[in-house]
């Protein structure tokens, strides 16, 4: 449901200057006047057997069978409470062993706890399952029983823990229908208050402000007060009081973050990656509640600055840092480092700010990037074990190999059961008029369109196929505009067909294309994206190293391979029949070129110097 009402837009949208609208372009514009797309609710969409399929239901099982005295053992050992079951380990349990940097052992007790309840509450919207619902529920009120200040003192990182626990409680709240989670999370604001900052701090001012601290350690400089005001947001949005849109204001990061990126100025670089892309959906949820333009050009200029400095994957932020423009720094990652982006919560922050750009812009490039980070990064992951064994790195080094993180339960073990649950509401919007399909993958999706009940089911293998077929289902005949993502990159024989007709207009790359027209039952849509093979260089300064792309696929050479390739050779690879593999002639020979997805324990390289 959109968070924001046309008034409140036609309200605000006077308030940009005349000098930001003239260098903004055209489509950007669109937010001034109309709310082009809104989020479905989870239950509406659902995803059919298929590797997205795969990944929420492992990680729903995975967290669903999670022992409730193990989840809660860190906050109560912490107040002082009988602590019965198991330690969780890694960053997750207490540990004398913690030491940072060097030993990260016992880093954040009980910090992905919120996460978890997140991510079942929206599995209970998603499927109804009543053992879900019921575990939320339990979750909440033992999680309630240990409330107390007592759990912040000498805590490295309150305001991080804090987020997401306030994230879970308002998903247990909003999506499974707690009865006591508002009220647990007035209490956990009361418990926290004490130990957070006045305001939003870098982690310079995190330093100076804090280091008197008891038990101060390096950790605390690691806290990320602004990426606060997203939820607290959204707790007011859902009703837990006014005092949260009031918090969400305090801590929105405006003088060193979000003040410059609205006046077009990158301070991105040398900032921590994740938590600074997922402090943007902070900015648009201040669009959004507040009616802040300033915020939404931080965060359309924010995500643009990202952009500039991703791999071909999607993927950006080595070593978890941002890097400066115009530099060899991205270059000099694929040598120096294997942490090539932080897989899971990278890609769960860029959906976030995808989807909030596709609601508020309608530019469906945003989709594109959203599907580039799906099916080169998180799609790829390698599931989370029941010990806890997570991934956390995308390698995208000139020798690189799929790893799991050394310690268990990480930041990355939150946001991978958050992101598959999300899975569903970024395949499709509702458009002032109709539907759009942003997403190409097996799924159903249900909506009211005006008085028909309409359905829409997608079976593809898309990106594996360049077939992708929806087949509506409608109580009766309705006319509505159905509108298609077409990806920038789409070829010239791109094309749709209904019923076996192909359409009169040619779809243009980077637009929706729109099918107005009375739908009857039974009606098929046929698209067929075009995936040329085509070279992406890694940036400007190095128009000769490129990773060869498939349509929203990354190709990765599986090593060994040739040090150089020509850009002819890259562009006459084949694909192998039936196969997500395709095949290099080189000078030493046939190379085998794999998508993300397609890699286990092979060692692969995505950048070609050619
Ligand atoms: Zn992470």
């Amino acid at each position: 449901m959109s968070l924001f009402t046309r008034r409140q837009l036609l309200q605000h949208g006077t308030a940009a200057s005349l000098s930001t609208l003239a260098r903004k372009p055209l489509a950007m514009l669109a937010a001034d006047t109309t709310a082009p797309l809104t989020q479905l609710d989870y239950a509406q969409v659902h995803l059919l057997p298929g590797p997205m399929r795969e990944q929420f239901d492992h990680n729903h099982a995975l967290f669903l069978a999670l022992d409730d005295d193990a989840l809660l053992k860190p906050f109560r050992q912490l107040t002082g409470l009988p602590a019965p079951g198991v330690d969780m380990g890694g960053w997750y349990s207490p540990s004398p062993l913690f030491d940072p940097p060097r030993n990260m052992t016992g880093y954040v007790p009980g910090h992905t706890f919120g996460q978890y309840v997140s991510s079942l509450a929206r599995a209970y919207a998603i499927t109804g399952d009543k053992p879900t619902q019921r575990k939320v529920h339990k979750l909440v009120s033992d999680y309630a029983a240990t409330i107390s200040p007592k759990f912040y003192e000498r805590y490295p990182l309150p305001c991080y823990t804090y987020d997401k626990i306030v994230c879970g409680l308002i998903d247990a709240h909003q999506f499974a229908q707690s009865p006591i989670a508002l009220d647990a999370l007035n209490r956990a604001t009361d418990a926290v208050l004490p130990f957070l900052p006045d305001t939003a701090l870098t982690r310079t001012e995190m330093r100076a402000t804090l280091s008197t601290r008891p038990g101060y350690n390096e950790a605390f400089n690691w806290d990320e007060s602004y990426t606060l005001p997203e939820n607290l947001y959204l707790a007011y949005t859902r009703g837990a009081g006014p005092r949260f849109r009031t918090l969400a204001q305090r801590f929105l990061q405006d003088k060193a973050y979000f003040t410059p990126l609205a006046e077009g100025i990158n301070v991105l670089p040398g900032e921590h990656a994740y938590s600074h892309v997922n402090a943007l959906s902070s900015a648009m949820q201040a669009y959004l509640v507040d009616g802040s333009r300033k915020h939404l050009e931080a965060a359309r200029n924010g995500f643009h600055f990202v952009q500039q400095q991703s791999y071909a994957t999607g993927g950006w932020g080595p070593n978890e840092t941002f890097q400066k423009p115009a530099t060899s720094a991205l270059a000099d990652s694929l040598n120096h480092t294997h942490s090539s982006f932080e897989t899971p919560c990278g890609a769960y922050g860029h959906f976030k700010i995808t989807r909030y750009l596709l609601r508020v812009t309608g530019d469906s490039t945003c989709g594109d990037s959203m599907e580039t980070v799906l099916y080169n990064t998180i799609l790829g992951a390698h599931p989370i074990q029941p010990d806890g064994t997570s991934f956390y790195y995308s390698d995208f080094g000139s020798h690189a190999t799929k790893t799991m993180y050394e310690q268990k339960w990480p930041c990355c073990s939150g946001t991978f059961p958050q992101l598959t649950a999300d899975y569903g509401i970024s395949c499709y919007f509702a458009t002032p008029r109709g539907l759009a399909v942003n997403l190409y993958t097996p799924s159903r999706v249900a909506w009211k369109q005006g008085a028909a009940n309409v359905s829409l089911t997608q079976s593809t293998t898309y990106p594996h196929s360049e077939d992708i077929a929806l087949h509506l289902a409608t109580d009766r005949n309705v006319r509505f505009p159905l509108q298609l993502r077409i990806p920038a990159w789409a070829g010239p024989a791109t094309r749709v067909a209904i019923n076996g007709k192909p359409t009169a207009a040619a779809p243009q790359p980077g637009t929706w294309f729109a099918l107005d027209r009375e739908w009857r039952s039974g009606d098929r849509v046929e698209l067929t994206l075009d995936m040329p093979l085509r070279l992406v260089p890694l940036d400007a300064q190095h128009p000769d190293l490129v990773a060869l792309v498939a349509g929203p696929l990354s190709l990765f050479t599986v090593l060994p391979a040739p040090e150089r390739f020509t850009q002819q050779q890259l562009l006459s690879a084949t694909r192998q029949p039936g196969l997500a593999a395709w095949t290099i002639a080189s000078s030493a020979g046939p190379v085998q070129a794999l998508p993300y997805t397609a890699i286990d324990t092979q060692s692969y390289r995505l950048y070609q110097q050619t």
